[in-house]
């Protein structure tokens, strides 16, 4: 969910962006910068790929069409790529050594194409993945007309994608900013969706994803708040690669946008658009929608 100005964007815009995100990642290979960590790194990597909603749509950087996403999820399946979340959780803590190039492929809200669309391609290729859905949020927005906002996958709909192979974790209860929260409300937040979820579903829900994710939205506090609440992996959306031992609270992840090719999407596994964190540090305007 990125608030309704989010939907379209003008074409300006959509085109200013995609030039800056291709940039950021064919110059890192131009500059021999992919070469240069691959030497220099400390050890194995693994990127968290965030995708919203599917389909066709014109300009929606938030909606990766259907015959993107299934190239992409078969590419990570054809070289092994896709780890589970207790494949990431087992590399976190020291325990498994990743491919170069292993992605956990996660998606955030839990609109009704992530079932429609995503599920199918996802159990085709036997590709794990986590949904971070609003657990408040569930089964609504059904009998909405327009673009505007895609309704929620409902229980049903989210049991099968449970039993599809993708996690279904928590991303907060009402879908607002938790670092403009008091400390008791980020807490009910973190429990409440974590004992619905659970409770209609049975499974375990122990990573969170915050709603918006930049750097205005978390902090130490919430951190802190959402930890004690019971959950061992918290992601945020600023950009970049997580080693073994990365802090399990802050973790960031790497957007998958529509209206790319299927290069950009080889960099970005590759660590091409990790650089794109100087953008989420600064220039906020073109990283927020609307
Ligand atoms: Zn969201």
């Amino acid at each position: 969910m990125t608030g309704p100005k989010s939907e379209s964007i003008t074409r300006q815009r959509w085109m200013a962006k995609k030039a800056a995100r291709a940039a950021v990642a064919f110059g890192s290979v131009a500059t021999g910068r992919l070469a240069l960590v691959e030497r220099l790194r400390l050890g194995p990597e693994v990127r968290v790929l965030t995708y919203h909603r599917f389909g066709d749509a014109d300009r929606e950087p938030f909606r990766v069409a259907a015959k993107s996403f299934e190239e992409q999820v078969r590419y990570l399946a054809e070289r092994g790529l896709a780890l589970s979340l207790s494949e990431f959780e087992q590399f976190l803590a020291g325990d498994l050594v990743p491919k170069r190039g292993a992605s956990l492929v996660t998606i955030d809200d839990g609109s009704v194409s992530v079932h429609r669309v995503a599920l199918p391609i996802l159990r085709d290729h036997g590709v794990p993945a986590v949904l971070f859905t609003v657990a408040g949020a569930v089964g609504t927005g059904h009998g909405q007309d327009g673009s505007a906002a895609e309704a929620f996958v409902d229980w049903d709909e989210l049991a099968e994608i449970a039993a599809g192979g993708i996690a279904v974790q928590s991303h907060s209860m009402t879908h607002r900013s938790m670092a403009r929260l008091s400390v008791n409300e980020v807490a009910d937040e973190a429990a409440q969706s974590r004992e619905l979820l659970e409770g209609r579903l049975g499974g375990d829900v122990r990573s969170f994803a915050y709603p918006y994710g930049t750097r205005a939205d978390y902090d130490a506090g919430t951190a802190r708040a959402i930890h004690d609440a019971g959950y061992r992996c918290i992601f945020t959306s600023q950009h970049g690669a997580i080693g073994a031992g990365a802090d399990p609270l802050t973790l960031p992840r790497v957007k998958i946008e529509g209206g790319e090719g299927m290069a950009m999407f080889r960099l970005a596994v590759a660590g091409g658009l990790d650089a794109w964190s100087v953008v989420d540090r600064s220039l906020y305007a073109l990283q927020t929608p609307g």
